[in-house]
């Protein structure tokens, strides 16, 4: 399996700072935020994209839902953020190690066609 910087980071290889952790995930900044508030949460476990999830990742996919809601209200934005998870290249993936993105604080525009990152 091709290693990403985000493997390098969640095994502490690149110093960056961790908003959380747990023994799971870790969650940082995003580097080229898109949004005032903009976090990746990033499990260890280096699954390149959410279709190659199988069902001995259930429980770790739920902690990372569960880490999201834990984390956006440690950042104050617990009543309104919105949770974005690309997939494949065609999906605007660019880091083939699963993730999720908080987005937050800046006007939401509603809509699934809205929920575009970039
Ligand atoms: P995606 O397009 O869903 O694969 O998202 C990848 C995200 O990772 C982008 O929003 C990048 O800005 C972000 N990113 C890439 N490298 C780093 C890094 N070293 N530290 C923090 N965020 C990064």
């Amino acid at each position: 399996m091709t290693d990403t910087i985000f493997g390098k980071i969640t095994r502490g290889e690149i110093p960056t700072e961790f908003l959380y952790e747990d023994e799971h995930c870790v969650v940082i900044r995003d580097i080229n935020p898109q949004a005032p508030t903009h976090v990746l949460i990033i499990p260890r476990k280096p699954i390149p994209m959410l279709v190659e999830a199988n069902s001995e990742d259930q429980a770790l996919l739920g902690h990372l839902l569960l880490v999201a809601g834990k984390v956006a209200e440690q950042l104050g934005v617990g009543d309104a953020f919105r949770l974005v998870i690309n997939n494949g290249a065609g999906g605007g993936q660019t880091v083939f190690h699963l993730h999720l993105h908080i987005l937050a604080g800046r006007e939401m525009a509603e809509g699934a066609l809205a929920a575009g990152l970039h």
